[in-house]
């Protein structure tokens, strides 16, 4: 594996303006990325965790250019990806797969034009071959040629999501960004995405930011786990490390939340149960965001923001490992 990061997401910020004063300057916004930096290394996947409101979804959107970012930049080999439709050719290295398979897909479009659709946009294949491409990339998702003649509503939630990971690899991409890809699918048809999603990984060599809230997803599919609470990164590990050995007590809380299926043991161990909801990002607290949860707040947390440290690979952003 690569050393040099494929990705690197370097104080990135995304506000978004909730109001205006008579000039239309802003007067509140709602920081829903807050200076967040990550990196992401060729063939690895980075999960991204936190409960809805977090900003997983939208560091994701602001990565791909969905959204502009307010501050801070986005590297892709090295290169500038933030400055908008300068960067086409970077842009077409890195594809999305939406949350929703329902809304992804336009109901008036037939599966082959909607998988074809990114090849004539950036002028990578015309008639046989493109109908070729079109009947290759439907058979590594596991669909066959005859879907490619159908419309979305014939397909089930599972078929879908495949028709959206058909049409995010047709520009050959090496970084695919999973947007809850499968969050609204049931639960016999999530691991067969998932395992999808890693053969492919597999065979084509890609690279993965995979966002969701389902921690026991993101533990099977992640090298490396990033936790995200209201807009910041509070904890960033290797999978094993970071579900091993939590260190942030909002990770504590989050995966003292997740069901063992062993009745035993599930009875036997100790909760830390996460109380409350997650306060409004237009006016977060001040210091430490998960101060108003967290069983260990010290009035040290209500002054100081504490910074994402470093030790040794585990960062945490948290007094009480200084
Ligand atoms: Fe809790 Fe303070 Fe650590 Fe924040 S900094 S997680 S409030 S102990």
């Amino acid at each position: 594996m690569a050393t040099e990061p494929l990705l690197e997401v370097r104080n990135l910020k995304k506000y978004f303006t909730v109001a205006t004063d008579f000039w239309g300057k802003p007067t509140s916004c709602l920081k829903a990325v807050d200076d967040v930096n990550f990196s992401i290394r060729a063939g690895e996947t980075l999960g991204l965790v936190g409960e809805s409101g977090c900003g997983k979804s939208t560091t994701g959107r602001t990565i791909i250019g969905l959204y502009q970012p307010t501050e801070g930049d986005v590297l892709y080999k090295g290169k500038s990806v933030a400055a908008g439709g300068k960067n086409q050719p970077l842009y077409r290295d890195i594809q999305m797969i939406f949350q929703d398979p329902y809304a992804s897909l336009n109901p008036r479009m037939t599966v082959g034009d909607i998988v074809g659709e990114p090849l004539d946009i950036h002028k990578l294949a015309v008639g046989i071959e493109r109908n070729t491409r079109i009947m290759e990339l439907l058979s590594l998702v596991g669909l066959n040629k005859e879907h490619a003649n159908r419309f979305p509503h014939e397909f089930s939630g599972g078929q879908r999501q495949r028709i959206g990971v058909a049409r995010a690899l047709a520009v050959n991409p090496s970084l695919i960004i999973c947007d809850e890809p499968i969050s609204a699918l049931d639960v016999s048809i999530q691991a067969q995405v998932v395992n999808l999603l890693e053969k492919l990984q597999r065979e084509l060599g890609l690279t993965y930011l995979f966002i969701a809230h389902d921690l026991a997803m993101v533990k099977h599919i992640s090298t490396r786990v990033a936790v995200m609470y209201l807009g910041k990164i509070v904890e960033l590990a290797q999978t094993q490390q970071l579900y091993g050995s939590p260190q942030h007590p909002y990770t504590q809380a989050l995966l003292a939340a997740i069901p063992i299926p062993d009745p035993t043991v599930e009875a036997a161990r100790k909760r830390v149960p996460l109380e409350g909801d997650v306060p409004n990002p237009i006016h977060p607290p001040s210091g430490c965001r998960f101060r108003t949860r967290c069983p260990h707040a010290m009035s040290v947390c209500a002054e100081e923001e504490p910074k994402l440290i470093d030790r040794d690979g585990h960062f945490v952003a948290c007094h009480l490992k200084k």
